[in-house]
């Protein structure tokens, strides 16, 4: 029987490689990078550039969305001043799966997903809800998970220092820049 097709968002390249490794066990795997959160666009390029890295590692194939950073930062306005984990992140998670929920509908996958609950600065519960509802809204089905479990986080930070990955230190906007 034929795995099912499942797009997964990638948020970046150490992510990607432990989350995607998994997933190839029981889908047919392709990524979107779709992060126009990534401040500045230097680290932009870094991070899509050692996603396609794990591409060709995995051999999967990689689909580069848009680095609309103009329009996230008006999705976010009024939320510049929240903590990491507030009500910014919320809409940031939304914004990008909304993108990789509207693609996979469009491009026939059978399911989507997101890399995102593998860190443990991230809120998994949220995530889901997230994705559940934009399940609904394209008539997809959203592959509920929490990837940092089982030891998920430690063993992707192993597997990216074996394949001498770029981590980097913040999560990605200016403001987390800003405490990073
Ligand atoms: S801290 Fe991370 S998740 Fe939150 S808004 Fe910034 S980039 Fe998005």
């Amino acid at each position: 029987m034929e795995k099912p097709k499942l797009l997964v968002h990638v948020c970046c390249a150490p992510d990607g490689l432990y989350v995607i490794k998994i997933l190839q066990e029981n889908y047919y795997v392709s990524g979107y990078f779709y992060n126009p959160n990534i401040h500045p666009e230097e680290e932009y390029h870094l991070r899509l550039q050692e996603t396609k890295k794990i591409a060709e590692i995995l051999n999967f194939d990689l689909i580069e969305g848009e680095y609309d950073l103009e329009k996230w930062f008006e999705m976010i306005r009024g939320f510049e001043n929240e903590p990491e984990k507030g009500r910014r992140c919320d809409i940031c998670y939304a914004i990008r799966l909304n993108r990789t929920a509207e693609i996979a509908k469009n491009e026939n996958f059978d399911i989507f997903t997101t890399t995102l609950t593998l860190s443990p600065w991230k809120k998994a519960k949220k995530i889901n809800q997230i994705g559940r509802m934009l399940g609904k809204k394209y008539k997809i089905t959203f592959l509920e998970a929490d990837f940092k479990k089982k030891d998920g986080f430690k063993k992707s930070v192993e597997l990216s220092k074996e394949f001498n990955l770029y981590r980097q230190n913040y999560c990605g906007c200016i403001y987390s820049r800003r405490k990073g």
